[in-house]
């Protein structure tokens, strides 16, 4: 059976190798007896997945030893209180909007500490992203909070704004839930990166958090204990029982990820490498077909989430529906912008995109 191409924006296609591997160990992992979803998660099966994803996880960005990684639950939108009830001291944090999701954070923010707003793209509707140099960073800031994949608005950071060259000491907080392993992170500008896995990595229910040690140990009183990073730190991810089926899996797609072969590069730069090509495919079509539109600024557009627009919204249900037929599903936009949207994971092919393009070309020759 061919399966269509899934264009969800979250939760997203899977790779089909990893579901069919999953499939296959479902009854019986490894000659245990047991599937993945029945071992106890301390028992020495479970805790062989658990140490292996982490260290391919480590292996594939590159996470130097400063920094912990925990397999957390809750979301990214979790992460909305979880950093500022570890990370602010009460004091006050300053936050970057560039679309909905870092907009939610910093709502959410307002509730455990004092929210300064750095910069923002609002005026822009969220097509672009505000130049680093003029961001107004508070002398006093904790940390500093940027989305830097916006999933909904398609405005991704492709460099990591250097905070320690903008004069501050605040470390980086990134969500980069809808970009996490797309591409390499610059670990010596981020005290913490944050990221659902439901995007590029796996199932729902399980957050990755990567942070910075010295970051580690100063939560507020009322942080509940599943969610105090040093205790989740200090018992290894297991305070609580973790979503054991969804850690096991993203374990699968790192091992994917480090199958990944394109020409002379291997692993993550493969799929960089890919994600690139996937990217410039869709946009140079979409640019040059005088049809479709993408509102988002040259240098700050999303390699993995591409908002577009018809000519009339009158055509949309019928471009929905022949791209059902087509075998290319949920590509309907966010109801916030409207139009479409195509999210092109790192499980996407360059056929899938294609294929997209293909039907676009037929489409607008139909419908211009
Ligand atoms: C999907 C997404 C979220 C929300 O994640 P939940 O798992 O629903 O909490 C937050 N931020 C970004 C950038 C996202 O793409």
């Amino acid at each position: 059976m061919t399966r269509p191409f899934n264009f969800s924006a979250g939760p997203a296609a899977l790779p089909e190798e990893v579901l069919q591997q999953a499939a296959s160990e479902m009854l019986d992992w490894h000659g245990s007896g047991m599937g993945v979803m029945e071992m106890s998660h301390r028992g020495k099966e479970f805790t062989a997945i658990a140490h292996q994803a982490e260290a391919d996880l480590r292996a594939i960005l590159a996470v130097p030893a400063t920094h912990k990684i925990l397999f957390m639950q809750g979301g990214a939108i979790a992460e909305n209180a979880i950093v500022p009830m570890n990370l602010s001291r009460g004091g006050r944090a300053d936050y970057v909007i560039t679309g909905s999701w870092s907009q939610k954070s910093a709502k959410e923010a307002h509730k455990y500490c004092e929210v300064h707003l750095a910069a923002s793209n609002a005026a822009d509707h969220h097509t672009t992203l505000p130049d680093y140099g003029s961001w107004q960073i508070s002398d006093n800031a904790a940390y500093v909070h940027v989305c830097s994949n916006e999933t909904i608005h398609g405005v991704e950071m492709h460099e990591l704004p250097d905070l320690a060259a903008l004069g501050t000491q605040a470390p980086l907080v990134i969500d980069c839930s809808s970009h996490i392993v797309s591409r390499p992170i610059d670990w010596s500008r981020v005290g913490v990166a944050y990221a659902g896995a439901q995007k590029n990595i796996g199932p729902a229910g399980l957050t990755l958090v990567i942070v910075r040690e010295d970051l580690i140990g100063h939560a507020l009183a009322i942080t509940p204990s599943a969610f105090d990073y040093q205790i989740v730190a200090d018992n290894g991810s297991m305070y609580n029982t973790p979503p054991t089926y969804p850690w096991y899996l993203a374990g699968l797609v790192f091992q994917w990820i480090q199958r990944q072969r394109e020409g002379e590069l291997t692993g993550l730069a493969a799929i960089e490498a890919r994600n690139v090509a996937k990217a410039k495919l869709f946009y140079d079509y979409v640019d040059a077909s005088g049809f479709y539109v993408n509102k988002v600024a040259g240098n700050c557009r999303s390699r993995m989430n591409i908002p577009f627009f018809l000519p009339s919204d009158d055509l949309n249900d019928a471009f929905l529906s022949g791209a059902k037929d087509a075998g290319l599903l949920q590509l309907k936009g966010h109801k916030s912008v409207g139009g479409m949207r195509a999210s092109i994971y790192n499980a996407m092919p360059l056929a899938g995109v294609q294929a997209l393009v293909d039907y676009m070309k037929t489409f607008a020759a139909r419908h211009g």
